[in-house]
């Protein structure tokens, strides 16, 4: 039986109130829940809606927030009954996280838009004053427009991927002879390959969603981005001049979870006792453990899983490696143990969701090897580390260009095509080659072992730590333009 629509009432009802409804997947949930704190220690009224199976991942988070901040509003969680069976899924699979094949992904994209009758349901009870929803979530326009309130559409990336992303589309490389290109019309000279953009045009399904996507993006009143004006100044200018469009940038949202406590349950819960993570870092110099995940979406075939541990093991480093609990499930259990006794007090693996944001901020960490996902590139860049970089899907190619060329932060692999590595994936063809553990072994060797390059490297990402703390503090660029914005959404409601 499907349970029914659950709101936890407000205890103090306030000026404003904004309702937060997130994609269901952690990079969209995790930026989202931080953003919500943000509005509350404003005093806005917040409600942060999703589906039943996925509240365990946020509550422990609201729970802690309202009990510790209990002169801001608390934040509300409003939970949906998710369709499960009536989309074809088994039931539990509510998150985006946990999706294994592609007939299972394009189920759970039909669950999430049957969502709409409930969400518009809950709207008519809450009569909030605004929404902040995903952009993958484009009905919530239509939800917003029947009870006359503004929608302000969320973009879980970077301003440099939303510029280079749609100048890509405009220039259409998939229709041109060249194997590689310049991006045109943007701020940098950025050159990319061919193979590492996805032709879309190939799946009616993702051109559906992206055409959604786009036309709800232009009616809507505005975008909210995670992301602060001093790390990509002439992305936020051109986003706003030369696309045209109304955005606030409130990031790096993650700031926000300052105490242990916080950091170390952001997301889910961790598989790794904190102070045992924390005891491990603490026997090691500082910058001397290089940090490997690969967000909560990828999935690797053995044979890349295979790659990146000779990798690890021959540079020598000292590294902390995350690996998804499901790639535990076949042979691969078995090449992990072994490996494990190989690498023992060198290398941890943690088998599940680590603390991430705690061991970022460690002394220890010198580098991540990462995916570049957004949240994760931004939380490197918020705690001072340079990254290796090996990106496999969605907009992990452009984050890497603006780590490596723009930000000068980052040494990438040389991930070449789209979808490397990967067992299956949104706009993956096909399974493409894997990135070979003697490249990854190289670029983690030129990020961890001191010379020149490496310092420089290391001296710009800490002023990069140093800018985005300055701008969320009260007075930063990031703090005055969510200020901006409550401002114009409380005016907008009297
Ligand atoms: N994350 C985490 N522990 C894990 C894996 C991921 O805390 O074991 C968090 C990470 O800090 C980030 C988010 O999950 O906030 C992943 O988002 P990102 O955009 O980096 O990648 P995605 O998962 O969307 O590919």
């Amino acid at each position: 039986m499907i349970p029914s629509l659950t709101v936890m009432e407000p205890k103090t009802p306030q000026d404003l109130h904004v309702l937060f409804f997130p994609f269901m997947a952690p990079g969209h949930m995790i930026p989202m829940l931080d953003i919500a704190k943000l509005f509350s220690h404003l005093r806005v009224q917040t409600t942060f809606v999703t589906t039943f199976g996925n509240a365990s991942l946020v509550q422990t988070t609201i729970n802690h927030f309202n009990s510790t901040n209990s002169s801001n509003p608390p934040i509300k969680l409003a939970l949906l009954p998710f369709p499960s069976t009536e989309a074809g899924l088994s039931p539990g699979y509510e998150n985006a996280a946990y999706i294994t094949s592609l007939d299972m992904g394009a189920n759970f994209i039909k669950a999430v838009t049957m969502l709409r009758q409930p969400f518009d349901q809950l709207l008519q009870q809450l009569l909030p004053d605004a929404i902040l929803t995903d952009s993958f979530l484009p009905w919530t326009l239509d939800s917003a427009l029947k009870i006359g309130i503004p929608r302000l559409v969320f973009h879980g990336t970077s301003f440099f991927a939303m510029c280079a992303s749609h100048s890509v589309e405009q220039y259409d490389p998939h229709s041109r002879p060249e194997e590689s290109f310049f991006v045109p019309d943007i701020p940098h000279s950025i050159h990319l390959l061919k193979s590492q953009v996805s032709n879309w045009k190939t799946n009616p399904l993702i051109m559906e969603m992206m055409r959604a996507m786009q036309e709800a993006e232009e009616k809507s009143y505005g975008a909210v981005m995670n992301s602060f004006y001093e790390l990509e100044p002439d992305y936020v200018n051109h986003y706003r001049n030369a696309m045209g469009r109304r955005v606030w940038h409130v990031g790096p949202v993650s700031l926000c979870n300052e105490n242990i406590f916080d950091m170390s349950t952001r997301g889910d819960k961790p598989v790794i006792d904190k102070d045992e993570c924390l005891n491990w870092l603490d026997n090691k110099k500082p910058n001397s453990v290089l940090y490997v995940c690969f967000g909560s979406v990828s999935r690797f075939t053995t044979t890349q899983l295979h790659e990146i541990a000779l990798g690890l093991e021959s540079s020598q480093q000292a590294f902390i490696w995350v690996v998804k609990k499901e790639l535990f499930q076949d042979e691969r259990e078995e090449l992990m143990e072994e490996y494990e006794k190989r690498v023992e007090g060198r290398g941890l693996i943690i088998r599940g969701w680590a603390p991430q944001m705690l061991i970022l901020n460690h002394d220890a960490i010198g580098g991540f090897l990462t995916h570049c996902g957004w949240n994760s590139t931004l939380e490197a860049v918020s705690a001072g580390v340079p990254m290796v970089t090996m990106p496999m899907l969605a907009d992990q190619f452009y984050n890497e260009r603006l780590v490596v060329d723009v930000l000068k932060i980052g040494v990438g692999v040389g991930v070449k095509e789209y979808g490397t590595g990967q067992r299956f994936g949104a706009g993956i063809e096909k399974v493409v080659s894997v990135v070979h553990g003697e490249d990854i072994e190289k670029a983690v060797l030129r990020l961890m072992t001191v010379g020149e390059e490496d310092e420089v490297m290391r001296r710009r990402a800490r002023e990069l730590k140093v800018s985005a703390k300055m701008a969320i503090e009260k007075g930063g660029s990031s703090y005055l333009d969510i200020c901006k914005l409550v401002q114009e959404l409380t005016h907008k409601k009297n």
